[in-house]
């Protein structure tokens, strides 16, 4: 068999488990793709990758155990494991949940998340789009759903060499998507032309916790998309809610939405705009907000960009401040995954001296539980957030 030969000294990230291998660590290696044994500078076995020459993120571990295969089997083995440890949460109220989380679920390179009745997976490395026949067969065998898309449209597949793909593999896609419940509550995912595939899953628990802060609040919900913490603010008894977004689409399902549950449209509107701007508008106009939920796009993908993205989420949560009534509530998040904590507590810390405030930190937020965090993985963590409350010292 051929092997993955490493430099000396460059064993200690796999030796602690961690599932990468970078292209500078490799001693010798296969001229072509494909599933092997990696090895350190001693030829004693570390694990199985699957190996791509034309990316810098060269190998990703599929087993840790000599003599394992890397075939159909495992891969059924590993997408039924995935879907049990998710069952627990699904059910009547809650029917939908990611089942496949990359990495985290010991499947590099492939996403997959349920919506009631249809499947959307993503498949973001060459490793697993060699794996994609038998992938779609085992999907339809494996989780039984009228319908199943492909939405390979993600920009990252070029670091792999590879075009985008968006397919629909099985069934039919109703009008406008199909409709999940989160909590009890019904909301329209976009599965086809939707941002990812469709819906921001990792924000779940998340917006439960809005709904228990909503009551009798005035909510401005930032970078709302489909309103999914809009949702939850009305249905916590919020006395009105803006949902802000630069996308027309993403609010017209918001306001889909809060007819879909028969909430009061008239505590509802939508408005699109850049938040950058509008929330300078809405300072400039003096109006004030008991709760605002700041859930922006990733602000960093390469390290060199940190600084610019600091000054990025410090504007806007210094203005959210500002916008916030005594004892308001902020619930702020980063998704940058190379943002830390620490950083981020950091950035908000500068942005309540600014605005001339104490901050207390009520909760600690992360992603769902159906995006767990492998802890010798730690790029798997990436959401992070806090529920402030602003208080105004005398
Ligand atoms: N909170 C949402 C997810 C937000 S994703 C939920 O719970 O589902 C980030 C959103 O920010 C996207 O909908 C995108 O359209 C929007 N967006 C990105 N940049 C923006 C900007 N400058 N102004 C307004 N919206 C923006």
């Amino acid at each position: 068999m051929q092997k993955i030969m490493l430099k000396a000294g460059k064993e200690k990230s796999l030796r602690n488990r961690h599932p990468w291998v970078f292209s500078g660590a490799i001693q010798h290696a296969p001229k072509d793709s494909g599933t092997f044994e990696v090895r350190d500078h001693k030829n004693q076995f570390l694990a199985l990758a699957y190996f791509n020459p034309q990316s810098s993120l060269a190998a990703r571990v599929v087993s840790w155990k000599a003599g394992e295969t890397w075939d159909r089997e495992s891969l059924r083995h590993r997408l039924i494991a995935a879907l049990e440890r998710r069952q627990s949460l699904l059910g009547p109220d809650q029917t939908a949940a990611r089942i496949v989380a990359s990495e985290a679920d010991l499947l590099p390179g492939l996403i997959v998340d349920l919506y009631s009745n249809a499947l959307v997976f993503q498949i973001l490395t060459q490793g697993m789009e060699s794996m994609r026949p038998v992938l779609v067969e085992l999907l339809d065998e494996v989780f039984r759903v009228d319908i199943i898309v492909e939405r390979s449209d993600e920009a990252i597949r070029k670091k792999e060499g590879m075009e985008e793909r968006k397919t629909l593999i099985k069934g039919t896609i109703p009008e406008g998507g199909v409709e999940i419940i989160e909590h009890g509550i019904r909301l329209l995912v976009d599965i086809w032309d939707g941002h990812k595939t469709g819906f921001y899953l990792d924000q779940r628990s998340n917006r439960r916790m809005v709904q228990d802060y909503s009551k009798g609040r005035r909510v401005l919900n930032c970078f709302s998309y489909t309103g999914g913490f809009s949702l939850a603010a009305l249905k916590g008894g919020a006395r009105e809610v803006i949902s802000v977004d630069e996308s027309r689409p993403a609010l017209n399902i918001a306001e889909g939405n809060v007819a879909r549950n028969c909430l009061d449209s008239s505590l509802h509107s939508t408005v699109q705009a850049d938040v950058f701007k509008y929330l300078r508008e809405l300072r400039d106009a003096g109006e004030t907000f008991d709760l605002i939920v700041m859930d922006p796009p990733k602000f960093v993908s390469d390290r060199k960009h940190i600084d610019r993205a600091c000054r990025g989420y410090k504007d806007l949560n210094l203005i959210a401040l500002q916008l916030l009534s005594e004892n308001g509530i902020l619930v702020t998040f980063s998704c940058s995954g190379l943002l830390s904590r620490d950083l981020f507590q950091k950035v908000l810390f500068g942005a309540g001296v600014d605005a001339q405030c104490e901050i207390q930190v009520l909760e600690h937020l992360s992603q769902s539980d159906d995006h767990p965090v492998l802890l010798t993985f730690p790029e798997s963590l990436y959401l992070k957030g806090f529920i402030c409350r602003k208080i105004t010292t005398p």
